[in-house]
């Protein structure tokens, strides 16, 4: 830290003193973190937001101030001057930064006093989350919070002096707006000056974007706020940061290589290690083949292989009759496991939370396969399957057959919880990959098509046959974890008006809603595309975090509310009648 302006509250950082200002007068300011009295002396560690340093009052020196010195409790806030002397050899601390050191105080002043904290600020025990939120300001003084937010700042910085050298421009964009679909629902703020009408909090920053492309800015970024009313899954947030990215006259590999760019700076800069970029491109089917996901955590293997064709003809009703309808027998080998029976029966709990009913066990013995399920089998088959999955003798396979959306979700599923019961993580390092080549569209819950990452998505193929076209869209993942996601846009109106077309939208709406779009696709688009990368998910990955809570400074519970403001709250009745507003009978609660 760059050393304070000196006035007459400080002119030194607590964490910055050291041996080599032994000797010297030192102003500090800052929080009482511990107090302790010692054998006739009073010691302090004075926390700001540099560190710890230990002061000390001498009884001798003063009363009035070793009186002031005996009053202070944790968290009062003062102001100490004194010398800075090295300490005993017997008392150096080599725990503490500036453990060689401490400052005999011979002036001090109680600048406030604090109530007691409802929770340690000096010790980063565990304590519940709600009182946590709801007392957020002391929370941010604990070590591992203050560690965060700096880390945090930090990788904004870097992708900021990253995007600065390579010409991008930042550009803020509305907050009040119409929808800007990215597949959730919209948070809607009520228009007072035009009653009946509503914006819409951005989902995604996707449309500004685009239009600042078309308006010539070519490489723009922005830090984003972004809002999806989504049901809370255990890691959301209603409103989250993007790191925003849209480029002209690019393909993919421009992108990718700038985002490489970007991100392996910020990942270098707070040493999580992975391997220096290029990162490797998995095509969307082999992703979701091997790994059961489009985003692949490869840190370990077990990866699955199709082994419906090597069984078909068994005499296994269940693998058959999924097979003859159409769908697909995928299996793994999860090592040398034992399992008891209720364990392996929980692994069904893990492919039934995904649409599948059951998971088969096999174990592997004597060349052959072992319990009830073997005699269904021809020893061509065991072999050709024991091939593919490298099985050898004590070996857990595991099958899950079901439609070929289910089983492969079902059983990638079923690989990441194999990989945490048996700690496979622990120590695994880390890895990034690309998924490039996704399908344009998926079933929509209505039965049409919805675009698999946004409708402004540019898609490859034959327009005329919409289930079979890919799309120009690259995610790039880390540990399992989308970090980000974007692709090559739409640039021409024709284009955009077919994909509208394809997911139900006919032409008078595509119009009424995005209409501006579809002008501005008309004057002069050029080609682009661009990226958005989720920061608070990246900030909790370079930190070792398990939430994104850690990582945000005022985040919400995993039920959207803020225990700190109370937020959200009822709005008063003039309010409600100045939007000309009338509250309904809530809504039933979900079941
Ligand atoms: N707007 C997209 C999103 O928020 C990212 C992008 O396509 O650039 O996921």
């Amino acid at each position: 830290m760059r050393p304070p302006r000196a006035n007459a509250l400080r002119d030194a950082w607590c964490g910055e003193l050291g041996d080599e200002q032994v000797g010297q007068q030192a102003r500090v300011a800052g929080w009482v973190h511990r107090r302790r009295d010692h054998g006739g002396l009073i010691f302090i560690d004075l926390r700001d937001r540099s560190g710890l340093l230990q002061l000390v009052f001498h009884p001798e020196t003063d009363p009035e101030l070793f009186a002031l010195a005996e009053r202070l409790r944790p968290e009062h806030v003062i102001s100490a001057t004194g010398e800075l002397l090295r300490r005993d050899e017997a008392n150096v601390n080599p725990e503490m930064a500036t453990g060689t050191v401490e400052l005999s105080v011979s002036g001090c002043e109680q600048l406030a006093a604090s109530e007691t904290p409802p929770f340690p600020i000096d010790e980063d025990g565990p304590v519940d989350e709600v009182t946590r939120l709801k007392y957020r300001w002391l929370d941010l003084r604990r070590a591992a919070m203050a560690e965060a937010l700096e880390r945090r700042s930090q990788v904004t910085t870097t992708m900021r002096q990253v995007l600065e050298e390579r010409d991008f421009i930042e550009v803020e964009t509305p907050v009040l707006t119409r929808s800007t679909p990215e597949g959730a629902r919209d948070f809607l703020v009520p228009s007072r000056m035009a009653p009946g009408d509503w914006y819409a909090l951005p989902q995604s920053p996707q449309l500004f974007k685009q239009l600042l492309m078309v308006a010539g800015f070519e490489r723009y970024f922005q830090i984003a706020r972004c809002f999806r009313d989504e049901d809370l899954r255990a890691d959301r947030q209603p409103e989250f940061t993007q790191l925003d990215i849209e480029m002209s006259f690019v393909e993919e590999d421009d992108v990718i290589e700038l985002s490489e760019a970007v991100m392996g700076e910020v990942f270098r800069n707070v040493g999580f290690e992975l391997a220096p970029p290029p990162w490797e491109r998995i095509p969307w089917d082999e992703a979701m083949l091997r790994y059961g996901s489009d985003r692949p955590d490869r840190r370990f293997g077990m990866e699955i292989v199709d082994v419906g064709p090597r069984l078909d003809g068994s005499e296994f009703k269940v693998f058959q009759s999924v097979l003859d309808s159409g769908g697909v027998v995928r299996a793994l080998n999860a090592g040398p496991r034992e399992m008891s029976r209720s364990e392996l029966e929980s692994l069904n709990e893990v492919v039934q939370r995904h649409g599948a009913k059951a998971v088969a066990p096999i174990v592997v013995g004597d060349g052959g396969w072992t319990g009830n399920l073997a005699r269904f089998f021809t020893d061509s088959q065991v072999a050709s399957v024991n091939e593919a999955l490298g099985a050898s003798d004590g070996d857990l396979l595991c099958f899950v057959a079901d439609s070929a959306a289910v089983a492969p979700v079902a059983i990638g599923a079923l690989r990441i919880d194999l990989a945490e019961r048996f700690g496979l993580l622990e120590g695994a390092g880390h890895d990034a990959c690309w998924v490039v080549d996704f399908p344009m569209f998926e079933a929509g819950d209505g039965g049409g098509l919805t675009a698999l990452h946004h409708p402004f998505t540019a898609p490859l193929g034959d327009l005329d046959d919409p289930a079979a076209l890919r799309s120009r869209a690259y995610d790039l993942t880390v540990d399992g974890v989308e970090i980000g996601g974007g692709s090559i846009r739409i640039s021409t109106p024709e284009v955009q008006e077919r994909v509208f077309e394809i997911i139900g939208l006919d032409a008078g709406e595509a119009r009424e809603r995005f209409g501006f779009l579809l002008d501005a696709l008309r004057f002069g688009a050029p080609p682009h595309g661009g990226i958005a990368f989720g920061l608070d998910r990246i900030v909790a990955l370079a930190c070792g975090r398990e939430s994104i809570r850690d990582v945000i400074a005022f985040p919400k519970t995993a039920s959207g509310s803020d225990p700190l403001t109370g937020a959200p709250g009822p709005a008063e009745p003039q309010q409600l009648r100045d939007l000309g507003i009338r509250q309904a009978p809530p809504p039933d609660p979900k079941p």
